[in-house]
């Protein structure tokens, strides 16, 4: 049995816009690397170690690009901001070696892993999964992409204010797991594909949102987003 056409039509993730290219970057899948600064990875009361990177994903639907408004959503009353590098896969890699894996990268966007922070806390404790905290509408906020031709990971600051304040500050260099290691080590497990985001971890300092707050994310040399939070949904 098969079926010719769809019942009704479902929304699409949005196409990102690419630095230079009149062509959107299509979306696949949002992977998400966990604990990958350690001065964050300690704010949060977790220990870290270079035993292994983990993960955990968001819904393409999840994905919003940054220039507007989100709400405020459901079921918490403590919204978090991670700002975040964002790799973005261009090409299919498995099982690649950290020497080969930058051959997959397209390019890089600045993006936040949008968390409701009591609700991950409560899954933790109860060692439950954290899909309710992580992957929600519009959880992944995404600006324009640099292709990695004018762009390479170094020692790079990162960045986010809340209205004005500086809320979140580290450099690319502190991350745990770099840009190479992340992709051949996510490789020894799923085929990535091209249109894969892999959100790389967030630098200390994440803290509660507010209707109303701006946000405004910087890696140097990409694409700078901005974000409102709206009413609650
Ligand atoms: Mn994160």
């Amino acid at each position: 049995m098969s079926a010719s056409r769809p019942l009704f039509t479902i929304p699409a993730a949005p196409l990102v816009p690419i630095l230079g290219l009149d062509e959107g970057f299509p979306i696949h899948r949002i992977f998400c690397v966990g604990r990958n600064y350690a001065a964050h990875a300690a704010e949060l009361g977790n220990t870290v170690d270079r035993v292994a990177p983990f993960y955990f994903t968001k819904p393409p639907t999840g994905l919003v690009l940054d220039g507007g408004a989100i709400a405020y959503p459901p079921g918490t009353e403590d919204y978090h901001h991670e700002i975040e590098l964002v790799i973005a896969i261009g090409a299919p890699a498995f099982k690649v070696s950290a020497d080969d894996a930058m051959k997959a990268v397209f390019g890089y966007a600045v993006g936040l892993d949008m968390t409701r922070r009591d609700l991950q806390n409560a899954m933790k404790e109860k060692q439950r999964p954290w899909d309710i905290a992580k992957a929600f509408e519009d959880s992944a906020v995404i600006g324009a992409i640099t292709p990695a031709s004018a762009f390479e990971p170094a020692a790079q600051r990162i960045s986010l204010l809340v209205n004005d304040d500086l809320r979140q500050e580290g450099h690319l260099s502190d991350m745990i797991w770099s840009v190479p290691e992340i992709v051949s080590h996510l490789s020894r497990y799923y085929h990535l594909t091209p249109g894969d985001l892999i959100f790389t971890g967030t630098p200390a300092g994440v803290g509660a949102l507010r209707p109303g707050d701006r946000l405004a994310g910087a890696v140097e040399g990409l694409q700078p987003i901005t974000v409102t939070i709206g009413p609650a949904a």
